[in-house]
């Protein structure tokens, strides 16, 4: 079992099985803005596995300009702001829960998406699988 927290701890999310094996960075432009920063680490976990306390602190925003195409409803701390997780509209049963959550002792990333979209000033990380785009889904 792993268990992360929102930055005002209103809101707790329960990994039942523990942290995946790996993470996936994301470079879409929706992610660098939504975060402030230049990619997000997302865990990819199965619905039923996620547990999230503090619900109603939950606020969604449907981001249709996604560099996938598709509708990603993205899930936030109503309080802070921090992100929580995401899911591609339709398809819930895999949600991608933002690894920060966690704190320290993040698993490292299968794979950087949307490398497209790295500043000249970066690279990708040893050894870890990169993709210009996403795999439509
Ligand atoms: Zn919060
Ligand atoms: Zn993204």
């Amino acid at each position: 079992m792993a268990t992360g927290k929102c930055n005002c701890g209103a809101i707790s999310v329960t990994l039942k099985n523990g942290l995946p094996e790996s993470s996936i960075l994301c470079h879409c432009m929706s992610c660098r803005a939504s975060s402030g920063s230049l990619f997000t680490v997302n865990l990819a976990v199965n619905k039923a596995d996620l547990v999230i306390d503090g619900e109603q602190h939950l606020r969604e925003y449907a981001d249709k300009n996604t560099d996938s195409g598709s509708t990603l409803l993205r899930r936030f701390c109503g309080t802070c702001g921090s992100p929580i997780v995401s899911v591609v509209e339709g398809n819930d049963e895999t949600q991608f829960l933002k690894g920060a959550l966690f704190g320290k002792g993040i698993p490292k990333p299968a794979a950087e998406i949307f490398s497209r979209n790295f500043e000249s000033w970066e690279s990708a990380r040893d050894g870890v699988h990169v993709a210009e785009a996403m795999p439509s889904h």
